[in-house]
């Protein structure tokens, strides 16, 4: 008499997470810059860089550069605010930035810096700002006229207020008594938000292959674990040393794996190191995920990383999607031992689910893992 194969299905308890959401300043992790403007240059008509008192230069290339188009630092497509409190005015889709500066496209209108001379509460002349060199302020007037300010009147700048020193009605600058500190806020073209979502549609709790890879190996996978605690947001994990990826992980996983109770976990997280998180976009190495060194503390999937690629190669959400969910498939296998390039999933660069797939080799692996 033949005797029917047991098959004895495995549970995979997954474990997922977010890092929580982004600080806001002055936190040392917060996905801002804050400082003051020291310079303003310009053609004449507009305002085409502002020189800052921060550093922006995070280890990617920037400005300037040979061949700007493509490598214009962290800030290129981003959006200075300058000014103090809600008058402060945005400047978006920058070109980029250098060590100590931003510039705009040569195709924009310049920086958005309006200024007024004000006597008594009357605006005498009003327009925009196109230079700023020490405390001289070069204008384009569009409304009134500077040939009716004088010394003592005021000079402003979105909520920022100075003293007429001189006005020069030839070359149409003011020079202020003494610079006050003119606020700029500077953020990157980064957008996701909290919490950061992964998609598990490859490893649904189903035996059915086209909704769970991990079913010709007899394993389900289940999402019954509620953690209780959220590792903190990390905006740029370092890669190496992988001591920061560990200890991001160790501060969100609640779970253990045992031979009797199979887990895995996945970290919703934000970027890798600096120099690869497509600010600018140039930075084609994009990290998707990362098991470090395939130990089992688990998994981080760069969700902003994966969006920034995918907005720049003009891709939409199914893209975006596919891209999470292969790539959360891909470093669960690194949970389960399996090696980078060894087919199916494990090849790098895979945006097709349909190549998303484990090899028989990677099944027999699993199946004989004693835990993940
Ligand atoms: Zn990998």
């Amino acid at each position: 008499m033949a005797s029917d194969v047991l098959t004895v299905w495995r549970t995979l308890h997954v474990e997922v997470d977010s890092m929580t959401a982004i600080p806001a300043h002055p936190h040392a992790e917060a996905n801002v810059v804050m400082g003051n403007v020291t310079g303003i240059r310009g053609n004449g008509m507009m305002a085409t860089r502002v020189d800052v008192d921060q550093n922006l230069n995070d280890g990617s290339p920037m400005l300037p550069d040979p061949n700007p188009n493509v490598t214009s630092g962290r800030f290129e497509n981003g959006t200075i605010t300058i000014g103090s409190g809600p008058q402060a005015r945005p400047t978006p889709n920058l070109r980029g930035n250098g060590a100590d500066y931003v510039e705009t496209r040569t195709t924009s209108a310049g920086f958005i810096i309006p200024f007024a001379i004000v006597r008594s509460g009357t605006a005498l002349a009003e327009g925009q700002v196109v230079a700023l060199a020490g405390t001289t302020f070069s204008v384009r007037v569009t409304a009134g006229s500077l040939g009716q300010a004088r010394a003592a009147d005021s000079f402003r700048l979105p909520g920022v207020s100075m003293t007429v020193q001189s006005i020069n009605t030839q070359n149409n600058t003011v020079t202020v008594q003494q610079l006050v500190d003119i606020p700029f806020e500077l953020r990157d073209d980064d957008m996701a938000t909290y919490p950061f979502n992964v998609n598990t549609s490859l490893m649904q709790y189903s035996d059915d292959p086209n909704l769970n890879r991990f079913a010709p190996a007899y394993v389900r996978p289940v999402y019954d674990l509620t953690g209780s605690r959220e590792a903190p947001f990390n905006r740029n994990i370092v890669a190496d040393p992988p001591n920061e990826a560990r200890d991001q992980l160790t501060a969100g996983r609640d779970s253990t794996s045992r031979n009797d109770f199979w887990t895995v976990y996945i970290q919703g997280a934000f970027q890798e190191d600096a120099r690869r998180d497509q600010d600018p976009i140039s930075e084609t190495d994009l990290i998707a995920g990362w098991t470090p060194d395939f130990d089992y503390r688990g998994a981080l999937i760069f969700v902003e990383a994966i969006r920034d690629a995918v907005a720049s190669v003009g891709g939409g959400s199914a893209l975006q999607a596919d891209i999470i969910r292969i790539t959360v498939l891909h470093e669960v296998g690194h949970q389960f031992g399996l090696g980078d390039n060894t087919g199916g999933v494990m090849n790098q660069g895979v945006i097709n689910p349909t190549q998303a797939v484990f090899t028989n080799d990677h099944l027999h692996q699993i199946r004989t893992k004693l835990n993940p």
